[in-house]
């Protein structure tokens, strides 16, 4: 898509530090780590945010949730726990209009979130 930073890192026009790849999505460290562990989770499909995520793109999520255990497993973060986070638009905190998934982790995690 036009100018979109996600689809870049996908195509490998702008470097990323890549920790999974798979058929449908790829996992990068967070250029802005927010805690020790901070990984996107990014579908190689240009879909916006959660609300255009269409019955076809079930595949690509379970992707997701698969990519999401085996990061936590390979970065020793499934026990004592970690946190996954989607922001929706403005109020969300969404900044890259590109779908993506946070995994954080490496700290105890506050609630109710800021
Ligand atoms: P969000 O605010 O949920 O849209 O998340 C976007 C995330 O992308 C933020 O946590 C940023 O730190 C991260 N980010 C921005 N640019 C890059 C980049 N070039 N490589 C890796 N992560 C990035
Ligand atoms: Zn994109």
């Amino acid at each position: 898509m036009e100018d979109c930073l996600f689809c870049k890192i996908i195509e490998g026009t702008v470097p990323s530090e890549k920790v999974y790849e798979g058929e449908n999505v790829i996992g990068i460290k967070d250029v802005i780590p927010q805690a020790p562990h901070h990984y996107l989770l990014i579908p190689k499909k240009h879909i916006s945010t959660i609300t255009k995520i269409m019955p076809e793109d079930a595949g690509l999520i379970a992707e997701m949730f698969a990519a999401v255990k085996q990061i936590a497993r390979e970065v020793s973060i499934e026990d004592p726990g970690f946190r996954i986070v989607m922001n929706q638009g403005k109020e969300g905190g969404q900044t890259v209009y590109h779908l993506h998934m946070h995994i954080l982790g490496g700290r105890p995690m506050d609630w109710p979130p800021g």
